[in-house]
């Protein structure tokens, strides 16, 4: 075999790209990623940008912190202006349930260093002055988070794993795993195999298929979601927070000079396909009337689907395959489950670190794939 790499990270998305830069940038040498198509094509580029760090599991706060410092250094650390935007991350909230769960998580979320805030109607709707306040019961707020741009953060990680050496494959499709007596050899592709002993399997909603490959069980499945983006919103208020409705997940962020929404389809949809669906639209209009409405008659320009990739419990899928016929040295990161984005900072720190066996600078071992016939599901309730 003519070709050899240290690592093949597979899979060119954030999560990928992350990984490759903090090994290069650590000193490794020789990694490779493979991407079957551009840098970003699968679910990075389509995401809505979201980062925050309000999670009901502590090891997602942790994650989410972390990843948020990094977004903070980015353009220090990268070259890269990623068009940060800490305008906050705004949950209405619409029952007294709902608010009683979200004060049970503030404790472990304040216990981590996150500033949460409980907010009335009133306060909820000075925050986010588009927002109706029919049936809400308030808001909880984190003022830290906000969103940022997806493509610039995949174009700096390309950029710096390359600058510290990692080669990056696109249009390379990955086709299997070579596994020999338990041990990995080989990643096979289209344009023929590359020899190595450890690999990064971070093919997103496409992990089960590729894990597969490697005799590795990651039950992760692809879920569509669409997102839209209005013509101008007169007036806008730049400091908009990323707002969302807990109830329906209908949320949207300031983009430009108008809005980027997004909300769940009506009935979940299983599909690898990621293409519109242009009745979403009205479910759309349905909730924009309902809690903003007077956003009714903007108009919608360009829209777009993509994947959310699920795992069971909605908690991330991150360690090294172990057990009676896993292969040595395959390693994973997937199954975020709408929230990868926001994570990739510290998922490429952290498995990086776990490729290099060294200790983490988060503490990972709950999120290992192992967890379903072991200590059982994690679940993570502040998923959107
Ligand atoms: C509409 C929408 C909005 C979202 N909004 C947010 C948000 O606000 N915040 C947030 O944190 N997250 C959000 N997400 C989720 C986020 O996009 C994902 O969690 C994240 O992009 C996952 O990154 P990844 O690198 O694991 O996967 P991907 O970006 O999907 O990368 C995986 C890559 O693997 C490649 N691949 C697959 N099979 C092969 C193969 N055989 N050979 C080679 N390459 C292969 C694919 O082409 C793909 O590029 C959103 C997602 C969607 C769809």
């Amino acid at each position: 075999m003519s070709e050899h790499a240290s690592v093949v990270v597979l899979g060119g998305g954030v999560v990928g790209l992350s990984t490759a830069y903090h090994l290069a940038r650590a000193g490794v040498e020789d990694v490779v990623l493979l991407e079957r198509g551009s840098l970003g094509e699968g679910s990075s580029c389509r995401a809505a940008g979201g980062v925050r760090a309000m999670f009901t599991d502590a090891l997602n706060v942790e994650l989410g912190l972390r990843s948020l410092e990094a977004y903070e250094r980015f353009a220090t650390d990268l070259g890269v202006d990623v068009d940060l935007h800490r305008v906050g991350y705004l949950f209405l909230v619409d029952s007294d349930e709902a608010m009683a769960a979200f004060a049970a998580a503030a404790p472990v979320q304040r216990s981590l260093g996150l500033e949460v805030r409980e907010l009335s109607v009133a306060e909820t709707v000075a925050a986010s002055p588009l927002v109706s306040p029919d049936g809400l019961v308030g808001g909880v707020l984190s003022p830290r988070a906000g969103h940022c741009t997806p493509e610039s953060v995949v174009a700096g990680y390309a950029a710096g794993a390359r600058r510290h050496g990692a080669r990056l494959h696109t249009g390379r499709a990955v086709t299997g795993v070579d596994v020999v007596d338990g041990v990995v050899t080989a990643v096979r592709t289209d344009a023929g195999p590359i020899a190595t002993d450890t690999v990064v399997c971070a093919t997103g909603a496409w992990s089960a298929r590729v894990a597969a490959w490697a005799g590795v069980d990651l039950p992760v499945a692809a879920l569509r979601r669409h997102v839209a983006i209005t013509d101008e919103v007169p007036g806008l208020d730049p400091a908009t927070p990323f707002t969302i409705e807990h109830s329906s997940s209908y949320y949207f962020h300031r983009e430009g000079a108008g809005l980027l929404m997004g909300l769940p389809d009506r009935a979940d949809v299983w599909t690898e396909d990621p293409r519109r669906d242009e009745s979403w639209l009205e479910d759309l209009g349905e909730a924009v009337e309902r809690r903003t409405p007077s956003l009714a008659e903007t108009g919608i320009g360009i829209g777009w689907a993509g994947l959310y990739e699920m795992s069971p419990d909605h908690n991330a899928l991150i360690g090294e395959a172990t057990g009676p016929g896993a292969p040595s040295r395959f390693l994973y990161a997937t199954g975020f489950s709408g929230h990868g984005f926001l994570m990739a900072p510290a998922v490429g720190e952290v498995v990086a670190a776990l490729v290099m066996r060294r200790t983490p600078p988060i503490d990972v071992a709950a999120l290992s794939v192992d967890r379903f016939t072991t200590a059982g599901a994690r679940p993570e309730l502040h998923v959107v």
